[in-house]
């Protein structure tokens, strides 16, 4: 790179100039230093045969990477509702739905009189269908933002009572109570952490009562001497009676026994019931709001409901969802220990056809942080050696698994079966080492 060389083609960058650019540098820290290497190669060659001047190379090199974005991978922990791995995984039709609406849509426009029309109608009016119970339904961004928005058109300025043992931490530092408290709305804590009765809250409902708040405990339990307060009772008080059920069912899985479900809460006597989207309904993320049509039309009114607006893909998406509910969470939930078992078998055998060694062992997946705390899931996984862990979670399609005792477990629960290919070439890509 001498001044005053004029022919380009000598002033093509180095590949360990580029490399340490700083976007290359990050890019090659998540997608690999080998990926970014051919990228860079590309774009020297493309400069090498004039096709690009030696000063767009570095951008050029760039261009050629997958966009910053959250990366697909295979979900093998054995953990159905991982948020940190997005919480459900989307059917087909909803993936689908969201292309079609990734354009211009008739969201908020009704076709038929060319005049606007309310947005989301159509998801809205599939959401009413699934649930006969609730005079009113609204979707917002998600499990919190509806609580916030109940929280703030029914009791700023005033109370909410809540059991003491009903005021969780939803994950990662956030807690219900100060959310509900930043909405203006002071708590009125009832009860204690195990026990709460009938007369606690009885005794805290006054003129100054805004609801009365029921939290289903998602994410863990208490178990022991244990009393709390259902939501038919709590209807007799003559207050609104809000029920946050968190996991999303709309109606009851057998599977799921101890997990509230929309219908049977407003049959209960709930005048309001809020849900997320992307939990055991399998959607996209999403806080639903299904309860007394007058309770529903003042929330969406709201000045905040504005807010709190969901996008044109996440209404298509849970259209889809709610017209088609066999999604990949009803498919990973209900799938059968024998057919899993079966899969990890052929996996194995495949891999040990290319001197893979690995085992197949019995395993234990569980719903996650999205609800159902206590079951149990009967599953299989392919056990390795943990030197397989990182590699796996690095390679070009991440595999996670869950690493026990020296061995990496990975659970094909959550896998789809059409991904079985998929977690082999990942195996197989990591070096081989005396397994
Ligand atoms: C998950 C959950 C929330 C929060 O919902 P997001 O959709 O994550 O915002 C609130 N309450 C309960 C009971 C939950 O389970």
């Amino acid at each position: 790179m001498r001044d005053g060389d004029t022919d380009p083609r000598r002033r093509v960058p180095r590949t360990d100039l580029l490399l340490a650019d700083p976007a290359l540098a990050a890019a090659a820290a998540t997608l690999g230093r080998d990926r970014v290497k051919a990228a860079v190669v590309a774009a020297q060659e493309r400069a090498r045969r004039g096709e690009i001047g030696p000063e767009a190379v570095r951008d050029a090199a760039v261009a050629a990477l997958p966009p910053p974005a959250p990366r697909a991978v295979l979900n093998a922990t054995g953990v159905v509702l991982h948020t940190n791995l997005g919480r459900a995984a989307l059917s087909r039709a909803a993936v689908d739905a969201l292309l079609a609406a990734a354009g211009h849509t008739d969201v908020e426009l009704d076709l038929a009189t060319g005049r606007r029309a309310r947005r989301g109608r159509d998801t809205m009016a599939a959401l009413a269908a699934a649930v006969p119970a609730a005079g009113g339904v609204h979707v917002v961004n998600n499990g919190a933002a509806a609580l916030v928005l109940a929280a703030t058109a029914l009791a700023a300025g005033r109370e909410i009572v809540v059991s003491r043992g009903e005021l969780v931490e939803i994950g990662d530092g956030f807690r219900l109570p100060d959310l509900l408290a930043s909405t203006g709305a002071r708590l009125r804590e009832v009860g204690t952490t195990n026990r709460t009765t009938l007369a606690d809250y009885a005794a805290a409902v006054g003129p100054d009562t805004g609801f009365v708040l029921k939290v289903h405990p998602s994410n863990f339990r208490v178990t022991g001497f244990t009393s709390a307060v259902g939501v038919r009772e709590l209807a007799t008080l003559g207050v609104p009676v809000v029920a946050d059920i968190g996991s999303g069912l709309l109606a009851p899985d057998p599977l799921l026994p101890d997990e509230p479900d929309a219908a049977t809460t407003l049959r209960a006597g709930a005048h309001l019931v809020t849900a997320s989207g992307d939990k055991l309904l399998g959607g996209p993320q999403a806080g639903l709001l299904l309860g007394a049509a007058d309770l529903v039309e003042r929330l969406r009114r709201h000045p905040l409901a504005r807010a709190l607006r969901v996008d044109k893909l996440t209404l298509a998406a849970l259209a889809a969802t709610l017209h088609r509910p066999d999604t990949p969470t009803r498919s990973a939930l209900h799938a059968d220990p024998g057919v899993l078992r079966r899969r990890v078998e052929r996996l194995r055998d495949r891999l040990g056809v290319d001197g893979r060694k690995a085992e197949v062992v019995p395993s234990v997946a569980v719903v996650g942080g999205g609800g159902a705390p206590g079951v149990e899931l009967d599953s299989w996984a392919l056990s390795l050696p943990e030197r397989y862990a990182t590699p796996l979670r690095t390679g070009e399609t991440p595999v996670l698994g869950r690493v026990v005792r020296g061995r990496l477990l990975l659970d094909l629960r959550c896998v789809p079966p059409e991904a079985d290919d998929t977690v082999r070439a990942a195996v197989l890509a990591v070096p081989v080492e005396g397994d």
